[in-house]
């Protein structure tokens, strides 16, 4: 039988329940001192002096917004091609969203388009390391220390990533890290700032500070939808519960409601549950999944290596473009096809469930209003995504591959790729 590979796969420490049932058997799901333990580990992880964890990544840059003190109603530069939240929380905090476009080779913010975003007005940029690919920070922070704005990276995708040799999330005056499942290291919700300057830091620490505890049975509950969110993209389950699914949705021209994403939706008033505070479980998962970060992140860029030799010849594709100084961590593997959705629903059918668009093109959401267009983000937005994720495993990467690899030689009348499939998927799932 057919097995099929689910878009996501999220990172998840072996000793999970052992570790929550550590922290129960202690009374340290909400408070502990693993906190603190984790904001200092995953700060020096990066090279930063001290990390201040909050509820969402998000959140860490709402705090980031305040503590910096811009004037209100400044603008801050976000790239057209992000998740809707960033230029949503950039309102939220008093300020202007204004977009700049993304260089759809690298799917990063394009220098040029921000230099030419900037007026009397603007006071920040947040370059996004999307997919897991490191901004140019030479260029932008050129731009940037021009114009005298301040530098906020949002690294949620990109833990562990590097520009000539150095972590992202320490070019900036600030940054952001997620924790969210998907995102580089999972601790089912949350987020981290970092800041240069000790008392931006420090009232950071203070407004993240002053929230609320959440109770154990909210926590208990995202524990729980955690595991649920796991059992599923499971190959075996996968196959036999959201993989169908897809398939009749995909038949019916219906659109899959598999994955429950967020609604596109203003976010001020912040909606409850945005103010709490980090936990000390989420935490302790988080101590244990920064010590296998090294080893996801090489896994994961090993099945990026499988995908490129596979698929680098055949004409019309285009792999993944690592520009030099720049290290890859893969949080998405883009690639650009012809002939798009017909490449999905063959993919599909073939047992690789291909995303089309991660973030948002949000310079076209009705959320931001008219804005001028990004041709740049339109393009990017044409990419598929190929599944690389570390819990693939090496032969489920070559499978994916080797499904891939046929799906686009069939189409279009390209010609076959003279290259085998990899070997090593073995003779199921073909
Ligand atoms: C996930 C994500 C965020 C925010 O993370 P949350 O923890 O969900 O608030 C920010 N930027 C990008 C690009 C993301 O994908």
């Amino acid at each position: 039988m057919l097995t099929a590979i689910c878009r996501y796969g999220p990172r998840v420490v072996p000793d999970t329940r052992a570790i929550i049932a550590r922290c129960r058997a202690r009374g340290e799901i909400v408070h502990g001192p693993d906190i603190r333990h984790f904001e200092r580990a995953c700060a020096a992880y990066v090279g930063a002096a001290d990390g201040v964890s909050t509820s969402f990544g998000r959140m860490a840059l709402y705090y980031i917004l305040q503590a910096l003190d811009l004037p209100s109603g400044g603008e801050v530069i976000v790239p057209a091609l992000t998740f809707w939240v960033v230029p949503e929380i950039v309102r939220a905090a008093g300020l202007t969203p204004v977009f700049a476009d993304v260089d759809p080779r690298t799917f990063t913010l394009d220098p040029a388009s921000l230099e030419r975003a900037i007026t009397p007005r603007s006071v920040a940029v947040i370059p996004t390391h999307l997919y897991g690919l490191p901004c140019d920070m030479d260029a932008i922070g050129d731009i940037a220390a021009r114009a005298q704005l301040a530098v906020i990276e949002d690294c949620a995708h990109a833990l562990g990533a590097r520009w000539r040799g150095r972590h992202v999330g320490t070019f900036g005056d600030a940054a952001f890290f997620s924790f969210q499942t998907l995102k580089p290291l999972n601790t089912y919700g949350g987020g981290l700032a970092i800041a240069r300057d000790p008392q931006v830091r420090a009232r950071i620490r203070q407004q993240a500070g002053s929230e609320p505890w959440p109770s154990v049975e909210r926590i208990d509950k995202r524990l729980r939808l955690g595991a649920v969110q796991r059992t599923f993209s499971r190959p075996g389950v996968f196959t036999c519960t959201a993989y169908p699914a897809l398939v009749a949705a995909m038949l019916w021209k219906a659109r899959p409601d598999v994955y429950l994403w967020e609604k596109i939706r203003p976010l001020s008033p912040l909606p409850d549950g945005y103010r709490e505070r980090y936990t000390n479980v989420q935490a302790a998962l988080g101590l244990a999944g920064l010590h296998r970060l090294a080893a996801w992140t090489s896994a994961t860029r090993m099945h990026a290596r499988i995908m490129d030799d596979a698929l680098r010849e055949i004409p019309g594709v285009q792999i993944p473009h690592v520009p030099e100084g720049a290290e890859h961590v893969y949080y998405q593997y883009c690639l650009y096809t012809p002939d798009r959705d017909r490449v999905v629903r063959r993919a599909l059918l073939r047992g690789v469930d291909v995303e089309t668009l991660h973030v948002d093109v949000c310079s076209t959401l009705s959320l931001f209003g008219s804005q001028p267009p990004t041709p740049g983000a339109e393009r990017a937005a044409e990419a598929i995504q190929v599944p690389v994720y570390a819990s693939l495993h090496r032969a489920g990467a070559r499978r994916v591959a080797g499904r891939i690899q046929r799906v686009l030689a069939g189409i279009g009348g390209l010609p076959a790729p003279d290259r085998p499939a990899p070997v090593g998927a073995g003779p199921s799932g073909r």
